[in-house]
């Protein structure tokens, strides 16, 4: 059987649907599903992402494609009564990327494809416009010579500023230097017919001097480079980036439709616009979107012309296109709502009204901000439009930390120097820069920028993503900016009016009501921007934590019924105990000892401690820290009462509590009463070559029995002191990087003796586990031995990825990143854990962990215990509980139960 190269869609059905993204691409298929539904979509057809597959690998198109391409245009042609190349009435048709999921703006698009020196004037006549047909006939040989050719678009802008500024003299205008003051100015839908025809040749005469070629008159020919141009254009730079952000595939490949052109520059009564089924920044539910009259495709995304609002507001002032064109408007409204309830998620449309006429280009489920996706997916559930299950999915778990994104402290004296569009929530402050190569240079260098444009376009996403938050002075909520920065969680201010940008002298102007500049901010000075209140201020402006807001809460509180996996926080002091609780922790996984070690008067007996020459001397120095530790013990129990709290005993190689700097040393040396060289002895004799693998877990508590003994003896005394005060405790003492029973048997034999001692002491019993962390390859794969002594294994993942990789985080820096480049890694081990090698081990561990004893607890306490991706698998893997840092609690809530209704119900992938 042959496969279908082509899908058709239009006059009021297609081949294609919804569902089949994966074919069609979101664009084709999406078109399909409007023409099926009866919306007005000019009729087209998409060529198949396996077609551009075949092309990427092999570098030339299938046979067969450009004859399936040929028959579908007769196909539109009979039912347009165009021709293509026509003389009499020409069908002119854009070529369209569209890959699987939509990638906005990132690959190429031409327009107007069918023009030549003839049609042109046939379409003149037809439309009885000479200059609506030379400015289509413009448009089309910009976006040719930029896609196909590769020639740089900006050259195209000498020819249009030339016209603009002709125009101006004839209009007895005076013509600003600037050429964006000249566009206001003379905005392109003002230029006449005579000067587009200059403009026409002129970009010609580009082409051909750029790309030795001359633009193409045969119009198969255009369409068909054009269709090669787009496959290409999955590989460009940005769309290669804009997938590494994102995580999609390289392979997946592009479709690509070809669709009847309609016109929304046939004058007064014509129009194109964006439109948002609900605020993609809020997620407020109204209907709103940006449109200009007289204008085509990208014009009210690319910010040349100040687009105008669709509905009527206070200050609309005539201009909404629901005061200029109502019926146009009633039409509009009816059908985004037709649509978000069809695809039950908000929507982000594109349309064009020819001459009264309206017609949908594209709809998709629209890019958001996370509050903005939170608030969605809850107001749909109330709307009885998805169940709540479906609104848990709904949102990108690793984005929710954009929830915490801070915001203007309302108590701040500082006041706005400017306002614009609120485009992308959360406040940010950094230093100016005025390019996205300097943003991520300064990014690099560790300083925090906020990006400031005109406006942003796709070769500025490498700046985007380095810097905190965007900045720009011309586009609105659905410019470019605006749309990319929602979609990678930047704060974003879009559209700020008062902004005057002069990149070349690197500095930025702010004109206040009256037109005298009220603020000069040059490169590098800090500002703030809010991108939830769309101010701008001077200076670093004071922030305070958002919280997670009721929509948030809301939907963890659905997450607690489908939810297995136990959620719990690393945590090491009360203070973030209680940031845990607040966030939902449901215990502590893991609590660090050492960093109780490090304040003032602790690292003094600490290091008495280490210098000891005996049991006595080191007995003593102990007893001087046993106090301190009872008492963070009890303040943690205070804190966590009934819920599980898993202390590790003492991890880190004792070098690291000792001093560096001479001065320390001799102070240390004075309080100890030994001398210098001593100490400086000590120090080198626990220098270690290789410390991640030296003196350090459980070998500390071999060699120094009597650490772990006051260890322990602090945790079950805390115990026992909170029990008393009503409060039913769980502690559960760990060791770590032991991989023998051997290590553990005699732990075990410490810690009976201290509770023993202790619970006599008290007069009461405190119920503990006992276990241990798999952080070493032996120690899972011995895992049944281990578990004779291990009530529970708590999967240390980061030191697990650094033993069973035998990759030393530190020190990965030089290369991990081009494996994950290469492919050679799917993803950083150290963010997402190697399912297929420390996931192995994972999985050796719980199976014999389980021979030996049945129930045992497992759970994960590395950095991995709060990366979805991660989680999904400690679901499949039947842990108990994952653990991670406090701020990550939310994250790991909503990760846990996507992963349980992922591996439970039948209709998600
Ligand atoms: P992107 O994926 O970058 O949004 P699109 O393929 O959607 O690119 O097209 C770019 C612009 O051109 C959009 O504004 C779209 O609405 C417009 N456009 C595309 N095809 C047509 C057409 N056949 N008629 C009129 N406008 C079109
Ligand atoms: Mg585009
Ligand atoms: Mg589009």
């Amino acid at each position: 059987m042959t496969r279908k190269l082509v899908y058709r869609f239009g006059f009021g059905s297609a081949e294609g649907r919804a569902q089949w993204k994966e074919l069609l691409g979101g664009k084709g298929a999406n078109l399909a599903e409007m023409s099926n539904m009866g919306i007005p979509v000019p009729p087209g057809f998409t060529i198949t992402t396996e077609v551009s597959v075949d092309y990427l690998a092999q570098g030339a198109v299938n046979s067969g494609v450009f004859e399936a391409v040929r028959d579908s245009l007769r196909w539109l042609e009979r039912g347009t009564g165009k021709t293509f190349g026509g003389l009499d009435s020409p069908l002119l048709v854009s070529v369209r990327s569209g890959a699987r999921s939509s990638m906005p703006g990132m690959m190429d698009t031409v327009l107007n494809l069918g023009l030549n020196d003839s049609t042109v004037l046939a379409l003149a006549r037809r439309s009885k416009s000479e200059r609506f047909a030379f400015d289509a006939y413009r448009r089309l040989l910009c976006m040719f010579g930029d896609v196909v050719y590769g020639v740089d678009r900006r050259l195209f802008d000498a020819p249009l500023d030339d016209a603009r500024r002709r125009t101006a003299a004839e209009r007895g205008l005076p013509a600003p230097a600037d050429p964006e003051a000249l566009a206001r100015l003379v905005p392109d839908s003002v230029l006449g017919a005579g000067e587009l025809r200059r403009v026409v040749e002129a970009y010609k005469r580009i082409i051909r001097a750029e790309s030795g070629r001359d633009f193409p008159d045969d119009p198969f020919e255009q369409l068909e480079s054009a269709i090669v141009a787009v496959f290409e254009s999955w590989n460009n730079p940005r769309a290669r980036l804009y997938r590494q952000m994102h995580d999609i595939p390289e392979g997946w490949g592009t479709a690509v439709n070809v669709q009847a052109m309609v016109f929304g520059n046939l004058g007064e009564t014509s129009a194109t616009g964006v439109a948002f089924t609900r605020d993609p920044s809020t997620g407020e539910r109204r209907f709103f979107g940006e449109w200009l009259p007289n204008a085509q495709g990208e014009d009210v995304v690319a910010g040349i012309r100040t687009p105008r609002v669709l509905a009527r507001s206070a200050d609309s002032k005539g201009t909404s296109l629901e005061e200029s064109q109502p019926e146009t408007y009633a039409e509009l409204f009816a059908i985004q709502s037709k649509l978000e309830q069809h695809f039950r998620d908000m929507q982000d449309l594109e349309f064009t009204v020819e001459d009264g006429t309206l017609y949908l280009l594209q709809t998709r489920n629209g890019k958001r901000s996370a509050r903005a996706a939170v608030r969605i997916a809850v107001d749909m559930v109330g709307e009885g439009l998805l169940h709540p299950d479906e609104a848990i999915l709904r949102v990108d778990p690793e984005r929710l930390q954009e929830l915490l994104f801070p915001a203007i402290d309302p108590q701040t004296t500082a006041t706005p120097v400017a306002k614009g569009i609120a485009a992308s929530p959360g406040a940010v402050s950094g230093r100016v820069v005025f390019s996205a190569s300097d943003a991520e240079v300064a990014a690099a260098a560790g300083q925090a920028v906020i990006l400031v444009r005109t406006e942003t376009s796709p070769e500025d996403l490498h700046g985007m993503k380095a810097a905190k938050g965007i900045l720009t002075a011309r586009g609105g909520a659905t410019s470019h900016a605006a749309v990319v920065a929602r979609g990678m969680g930047r704060p974003c201010v879009a559209g700020c009016a008062a902004l005057h940008v002069d990149a070349a002298a690197l500095c930025l102007q702010v004109y206040g009501a009256d037109g005298s500049v009220v603020a000069r901010i040059a490169a590098g000075e800090p500002i703030t921007i809010d991108g939830g209140s769309g101010n701008v201020y001077t200076g670093v402006v004071e922030t305070i934590d958002a919280g997670l807001g009721s929509e948030m809460e809301t939907l963890l509180e659905w997450t607690a019924r489908v939810r297995r996996l136990r959620v719990r926080a690393n945590a090491d002091t009360p203070a973030q105990a209680q940031k845990a609780l607040s966030f939902g922790a449901e215990g502590i996984g893991l609590c660090r000892t050492e960093h109780m070690f490090f304040s003032d008067e602790r690292i003094a007996a600490m290091r008495e401690m280490i210098l000891a020459r005996d049991v006595a001397a080191r007995e003593r120095a102990l007893s001087k820290l046993l106090p301190f530790q009872v008492e963070d013990f009890t303040e943690l129990f205070r804190v966590m009462r009934e819920r599980p709290v898993n202390i590790r005993l003492l991890d880190p190689p004792l070098h690291e509590f000792l001093p560096q700097e001479p001065g320390a040393i001799a102070e240390l040396a004075r309080v100890m009463e030994v001398s210098v060289a001593d100490v400086e002895r000590k120090i080198s004799d626990l220098h270690e070559f290789n410390p991640m693998l030296g003196h350090r877990g459980v070998r500390l508590s071999i060699t120094y029995p009597e650490i772990a003994a006051m260890q322990v003896r602090a945790i079950l005394e805390a115990a026992c002191r909170v029990k008393k005060e009503g409060h039913d405790v769980h502690p559960e003492i760990m060791i770590p990087l032991a991989f023998s029973a051997a290590e553990l048997g005699a732990m075990r034999a410490i810690v009976d003796r201290v509770a023993r001692e202790t619970f006599a002491r008290h007069g009461l019993e405190v119920s503990f586990g006992f276990g241990t962390m798999i952080e070493l390859p032996r120690a899972a794969l011995l895992a049944d031995q281990l578990a004779k002594h291990a009530e529970f294994f708590s999967f240390g993942t980061n030191d697990l990825t650094q033993t069973t990789l035998g990759v030393s985080r530190d020190d990965a820096g030089s290369f991990l990143p081009l494996y994950v480049e290469r492919q050679i890694l799917p993803h950083d081990p150290f963010v997402s854990l190697d399912i297929d090698g420390v996931g192995e081990l994972m999985r050796i561990a719980i199976e014999k962990g389980r021979v030996a004893r049945a129930d045992i607890a497992l759970g994960v306490c590395g950095e991995h215990g709060g990366d979805p991706r991660s989680i999904d698998f400690c679901e499949r893997l039947g842990l108990g509980y994952v653990s991670c840092s406090p701020f990550r609690i939310p994250i790991a809530r909503v990760a846990a139960a996507q992963a349980a209704l992922r591996r439970t119900k039948k209709y998600w992938h």
